[in-house]
């Protein structure tokens, strides 16, 4: 009987294993496809200046709608893109994609506002990544101090060769990184030193427990405290209620990313909330200059 349960334990295995992989393949033919069949699209969150509670530009966030297997989410099909090696035409596509979108606010708002791109491990492996990134902006005419290059601590961890000649080579286009989910790698802390990253974006995670948790309150003030020691600029993702928001804000964290303000919102319906926040504001002017 035992043996009986056990076979059949091990059939259970093999299929739900052979079910992942099969789901994981179809999935990958599909990404093949995604991009000339125009089915990715991309999504802009904005970030917020707490200080004076103005937008200062937006994370780009790329989205998947398939025909056949309806919303797929990136959690699910940025892992298969970058094993795959799909990440990189769909990182020059998102990349370019951003760097105009980002000029477009230029001409709506008439300020400087930045965009954030992620960037996978697997594309600092790509030795055209700097042309392709050097390539976005000249086509587009955006500078480069208004992108930004999110990065995990997962590539300085992954030690892919050559990527921190690349991080140097990157911020010769002038253009800023920003380590992101800062505190879910569990690398040192001397890569904050060794590389030239101007912002630090504290985990959602962290975020979450504030202010109930004691220990998420000090986490997130000691990281803040950090950050600023370290002439970094801080946001804050995942903001989801006004209690984490007066907490980051008393602490002096620099940018908040998050539902309370806004989901991430598709290219034509991002520009309604700029305009509309804009109307909003008193005097943009000064405060979306001196903090760009
Ligand atoms: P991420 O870079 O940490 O992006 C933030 C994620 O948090 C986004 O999920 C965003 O929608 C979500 N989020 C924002 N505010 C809140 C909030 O208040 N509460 C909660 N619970 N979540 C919030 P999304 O868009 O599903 O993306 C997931 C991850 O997929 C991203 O995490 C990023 O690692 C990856 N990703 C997305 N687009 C790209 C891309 O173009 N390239 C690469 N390499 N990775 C991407
Ligand atoms: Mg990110
Ligand atoms: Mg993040
Ligand atoms: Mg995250």
């Amino acid at each position: 009987c035992a043996k009986q349960a056990g076979r059949n334990l091990f059939k259970f295995f093999t299929n739900s294993m052979n079910e992942a992989a099969q789901r994981r393949i179809r999935l990958e033919n599909h990404l093949r496809h995604a991009l000339a069949n125009q089915e990715l699209s991309v999504y802009y969150q904005p970030f917020i200046h707490l200080a004076s509670g103005v937008v200062v530009g937006a994370e780009a966030l790329m989205r998947w709608n398939s025909p056949e297997l309806g919303m797929v989410r990136p959690d699910h099909f940025i892992p298969v893109a970058e094993e795959s090696g799909l990440i990189n035409p769909l990182g020059e596509w998102i990349t370019t994609q951003a760097c105009h979108a980002a000029m477009t606010w230029r001409e709506i708002t008439g300020y400087e506002l930045w965009v954030a791109v992620n960037m996978s491990p697997r594309q600092f492996r790509d030795h055209g990544l700097v042309d392709t990134i050097g390539n976005a902006l000249s086509d587009s005419g955006l500078p480069g101090h208004c992108l930004e290059l999110e990065i995990t601590e997962r590539l300085l961890m992954e030690d892919v060769p050559g990527a921190s000649e690349m991080i140097q080579e990157l911020t010769r286009l002038e253009l800023r990184l920003s380590i992101d989910d800062f505190g879910t790698g569990y690398s040192s802390l001397s890569y904050l030193k060794r590389f030239p990253f101007s912002v630090l974006k504290i985990d959602k995670s962290f975020i979450t427990d504030i202010p109930h948790d004691p220990e998420a309150v000090s986490l997130v003030r000691t990281i803040i405290a950090m950050a600023h020691g370290l002439h970094l600029r801080v946001i804050a993702e995942g903001v989801e209620t006004l209690q984490q928001l007066e907490f980051l804000y008393q602490e002096g964290c620099d940018y908040a990313q998050g539902y309370w303000f806004s989901p991430p919102l598709a290219g034509d319906r991002f520009q309604w909330y700029l305009t509309e926040q804009m109307f909003h504001q008193t005097d943009p002017l000064k405060t979306l200059q001196s903090h760009n």
